[in-house]
């Protein structure tokens, strides 16, 4: 194939025991997915249905990393999730069958510009600049099922320079792993490489130049990253 301009990088993700990556398609995003997160975030915690949002491939950055404070907001935000990573076609599928295209599992940290999130939704505009800025993405390495299983409890915890912001379990998801992707793939066809953020438990906060991040799930890396 020849290309009228330079090729771009396909965005990848080191996969834990492995040699090879995994080459990231799309990122989906879950919000509010724990009650006690989305009643901080001013939001009733009832079921409704599951609120998705999307940040670009390459806004992935690798565990260990320098994260620069992104231009355009005075509150950037941090979101530990525990992130899906999917290994199989799937449309319309269903929660039971779900779990069968997960290829692995990683812990992300979904940065938000939360200055500019509180402006769209005041002005019901989209996330996207909020959301899906670059660099918005640091994740640590993928997890295979195939060595981890399926993760479906387990505590999901964030510090900032050793102090601990975020801490809850993921069996307190409001919609479960399965039930996502049910929900997801009736709105896209999921395919290999895409990853899903599965949401934040309470206690996000602002951070500032120089903040160590840590944030972990259990059974998974410690991400970490700096803020520069
Ligand atoms: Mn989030």
């Amino acid at each position: 194939m020849k290309y009228a301009i330079p090729l771009f990088n396909i965005p990848t993700i080191d996969v834990a025991g492995q040699s090879s990556s995994f080459p990231v398609h799309r990122i989906y995003c879950v919000g509010r997915n724990y009650a006690a997160h989305a009643r901080e975030m001013g939001s009733d915690p009832k079921r409704e249905p599951p609120c998705f949002f999307t940040k670009p491939g390459d806004s992935v950055v690798a565990n260990g990393s320098q994260v620069p404070y992104p231009s355009a907001t005075e509150n950037l935000h941090h979101e530990v999730e525990l992130v899906v990573a999917i290994g199989k076609d799937a449309l319309n599928i269903s929660a039971d069958k779900a779990k069968g295209i997960i290829f692995g599992y990683a812990v992300g940290n979904d940065l938000t510009r939360r200055d500019l999130q509180a402006q769209a939704k005041k002005l019901a505009q989209p996330w996207d600049v909020a959301k899906g800025f670059d660099h918005s993405a640091p994740i640590t390495a993928i997890h295979p099922v195939e060595k981890v299983g399926h993760l479906e409890k387990g505590e999901i915890w964030l510090k900032v320079n050793d102090d601990m912001r975020q801490h809850g379990h993921i069996e307190d998801m409001v919609w479960s792993i399965p039930e996502v992707i049910e929900a997801l793939s009736k709105l896209f066809r999921l395919i290999p490489g895409d990853l899903i953020f599965t949401g934040t438990p309470a206690g996000v906060g602002a951070l500032s130049p120089g903040d160590k991040v840590e944030g972990c799930v259990e059974g998974l890396d410690i991400l970490k990253h700096t803020v520069v």
